[in-house]
This record gives C-alpha cells, structure tokens and sequence, in this order.
C-alpha cells in the first residue's frame, strides 16, 4: 500500500514511530510521557514504551509485540494502553495509531457526547467524532469504548482523558489528531463567546464535504 508501512523494514519504522511520538511532545499534544504511538508491520506492531520521555529512546529501543499482545522485540515494558492499540488494529485496518492528551480536545471530552459539528474537516474523520465514556487508563473496558466510538470514523476522543487517532501510516495519523485538536479549539473558542451559539453544519452539508475531500489536493 502506498504510503502505508507495509514496505518499510523496522528501523525505520522505528525511526518514524519515534519522529511522530516526539512530536506529539513537541507540538504540546502531550507533556511528559503522556500518550502512545504504534505502526503495524504485517503482523507486528512497532509501539512505544511505558512511562519513558520520547527523546530518551533511540534506535536500541524498539519494542514490538504481535497481534495478541506478545512482545516480539525489546526488553521494555510496552505503553499501558497497548489493549487499545491492539483493538484498534484488530478491528480496523489501521496501519498506524496516535494516542495524546492534547489540550482542545481533552477538554472538549468533558464537555459532549459528540463533537459539535462546527467544521467540514470532521468528514476527514469519518464524520461527527464520538466521545468514547470515561474508563480506567490501560482498561480493556476503555479499549471496548474507544473501539464503538470509532465506528465508520478514523478518530475518537476519550471522556476526561484525552484522543486517539489511526490512519494508514503515521502521517495520516498524526495529520488527523492535529486535525481533531484543531477542530475541538475551534469549537470551543466559537462555543466562548458570550450570549452566542456555534452554528453548526447539517449532515447534509458534511456529507457534500465529505465526497469533495476524497478528491481533495492534487490529482493523482
Ligand atoms: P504510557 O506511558 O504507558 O504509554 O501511558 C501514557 C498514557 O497516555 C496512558 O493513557
Ligand atoms: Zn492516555
């Protein structure tokens, strides 16, 4: 698959599992050893470790485990939320999946059940972005939540803790939580204003929007 991870061999799957986990960090998505990213590679899934800053890991450190959670690579203990990586990728095909806390849509996740309709880049989601209920860290419950909240869309948030995205490959990955995060800040800053509503879009209009961005950008 084009710009999927298939064809990369795993140190540079590594590598870019790396770059994006950074920055996740660098973008302030994340602080400290917040979030988790992971890329699959046929069977395996390269993810990060638990509780270790990002740029303290390099080209040694790759951790992986197969697709019921066995580690195959490294010695390190895998993120906490390996349950709902390995859940996304068994239901999806995911090729690649960032967990953050970024800010917007940390607090929009106490806020609705649903992100408000405000912007037509939802359909670059799948649609309305569902709030998966709150559910312990690292919980299979809260890997069950996520995983129906991620039904017919590429991204979720998770009540009062934070958001998760996949694509096919990391880029696009990365691409639609900054995308998600955007969206939150938008609906929030709108939803601010005092004695004002955000007007929202109607399905309608999301779904014209929806069929224009498949062919989005440039041709071929
Ligand atoms: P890890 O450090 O185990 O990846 O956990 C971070 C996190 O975001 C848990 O939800
Ligand atoms: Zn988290």
């Amino acid at each position: 698959m084009r710009g999927g991870t298939e064809d990369r061999d795993i140190p540079a799957l590594w590598t870019e599992v790396l770059a994006t986990a950074r920055r996740t960090a660098s973008e302030g998505l994340v602080v400290g050893t917040s979030g988790n990213v992971s890329a699959r590679l046929g069977d395996m899934i390269l993810i990060t470790p638990s509780g270790i800053p990002y740029h303290r890991l390099g080209p040694g450190d790759v951790t992986a485990v197969d697709l019921d959670g066995r580690q195959v690579l490294g010695s390190l203990t895998p993120t906490s939320e390996l349950p709902l990586h390995l859940a996304v990728y068994r239901a999806t095909d995911a090729a690649a999946v960032v967990h953050t806390h970024a800010v917007h849509a940390t607090a929009v996740s106490t806020l609705v059940e649903e992100v408000p309709l405000v912007h037509y880049m939802a359909g670059a989601l799948g649609g309305p972005v569902r709030v998966a209920p709150y559910a312990l860290y690292g919980s299979e419950e809260l890997a069950a939540g996520a995983l129906r909240a991620l039904d017919g869309r590429t991204g979720c948030l998770l009540a009062n803790h934070g958001m998760l995205t996949y694509g096919a490959g990391l880029e696009q990955a990365y691409d639609r939580t900054a995308q998600l995060e955007w969206m939150c800040r938008v609906w929030l800053t709108a939803a601010a204003v005092p004695g004002r509503t955000p007007a929202l879009l109607t399905p309608e209009q999301l779904a014209a929007a929806t069929g224009k961005l498949r062919g989005y950008g440039q041709r071929g």
